[in-house]
């Protein structure tokens, strides 16, 4: 038995579900009145759908799927400036495969794959230098995307394309900050949340203490938590406990992951290369101040928006897609006129639908047998 196995473990998901449902009966949580839980990661939405949570669970609990799915909030203008760049005779373009999929306003990565540009999938940056070290005659380009989870990975790369002098390597940044999304969900008008379940990734690097003004400020709890289902519902459980108490705090479910201070070297690498963005516009949320990032000045020759003079454009979601509703928890992935009739994983419409974290995918995949519920 691996030590994964306990995180699995059938008799405890049960026993943590009755305390769950002891506790919301605790607290007269209802089904017309139910606890308001945010997972904030998009792994956790996934974990909650495929595991079956959410069917589980009394209908007094709610849970709200946050922006932290980060090719889900990719807005349709930087995906129109990537596939510009990808068009360029002279680039080899690289990034994720889920990025792959997203739909920018003229076409996604995909399409122009198709229609012949050299887009090609990797599994890191480094990848990417690695091609860009085997064709020194073409420039390559990583699309790097993601919160504090993949930020410090990309960084690194442009630490290590500096110190071997590879001239033809650029990085076209799509990175993202949880913090100032954190704010802007907890200031969305009429957005009900009674607390957050955390991310496990981001708060691997960022540590706990960045979380306090939730708790100080906006007095909700918040419980950093793993992503097997009995780490949610130990999460879940944790949660009711502080509401119960009326005590709001942050604390860490995912002890045997992330160290209560992050972890430093990676933030002194996403230090050393970026900086804040004034403005950065998300998929469905609009602009949030200071919400992304981009690189220095310092390292400015490999700032591919810099290189193709790009950057910039905001484009409009289509008008029928109500991905930003869904992203603030004002409706079910279900609940968008979209929903199975016209956007699905293989033709998706919004980016909630590209990823398997994406909450419209999730719920595409796993959970339309109990509408409603989640
Ligand atoms: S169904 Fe499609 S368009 Fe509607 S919210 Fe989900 S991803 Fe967006």
């Amino acid at each position: 038995m691996s030590v994964w196995d306990g995180f699995k473990d059938a008799a405890l998901g049960r026993s943590l579900v009755e305390r769950i449902a002891e506790r919301l009966d605790a607290l007269g949580a209802t089904e017309r009145q139910p606890v308001r839980l945010m997972e904030v990661c998009g792994g956790h939405t996934h974990s909650i759908f495929r595991y079956g949570l959410a069917t589980v669970l009394p209908p007094a609990l709610e849970f709200l799927h946050g922006p932290g799915c980060p090719v889900c909030v990719l807005p349709m203008g930087r995906i129109d400036d990537c596939v510009a760049i990808a068009e360029d005779p002279r680039v080899i373009f690289t990034t994720f495969g889920d990025a792959m999929r997203v739909p920018g306003s003229r076409k996604s990565l995909m399409q122009a794959k198709a229609d012949g540009a050299d887009i090609r999938m990797v599994y890191s940056p480094l990848d990417a230098l690695a091609l860009a070290r085997r064709n020194p005659d073409r420039e390559v380009v990583f699309f790097g995307l993601g919160f504090e989870t993949t930020m410090p990975s990309t960084a690194l790369t442009v630490l290590r394309a500096e110190a071997e002098g590879i001239a033809n390597f650029s990085l076209f940044s799509q990175h993202v900050t949880i913090i100032p999304t954190l704010k802007a969900v907890l200031d969305t008008p009429g957005l009900t949340v009674d607390g957050f379940i955390g991310p496990g990734h981001v708060s691997m690097v960022i540590g706990l203490r960045p979380y306090r003004f939730i708790a100080e400020t906006y007095r909700k709890p918040f419980v950093v938590a793993g992503f097997e289902p009995v780490d949610v519902l130990q999460s879940v459980w944790m949660l009711l406990g502080r509401i119960a108490e009326g005590r709001p705090v942050i604390e860490n479910q995912y002890g045997r992951v992330v160290p209560e201070d992050g972890n430093q070297r990676a933030r002194a690498a996403m230090d050393a290369v970026f900086e804040e963005r004034e403005r950065c516009e998300w998929r469905g949320l609009g602009s949030i101040d200071r919400s992304g990032v981009r690189i220095r000045d310092r390292y400015a020759r490999f700032d591919a928006e810099r290189r193709f003079s790009v950057g910039g454009a905001v484009v409009a979601d289509p008008q029928a897609c109500q991905c930003g509703e869904v992203l603030t928890g004002t409706l079910k992935p279900w609940q968008c006129r979209l929903f199975g009739n016209g956007c699905s994983p293989e033709t998706p419409v919004g980016a909630l639908m590209v990823s398997s974290e994406g909450a419209c995918a999730a719920w595409y995949q796993y959970g339309g047998a109990r509408r409603g519920a989640a």
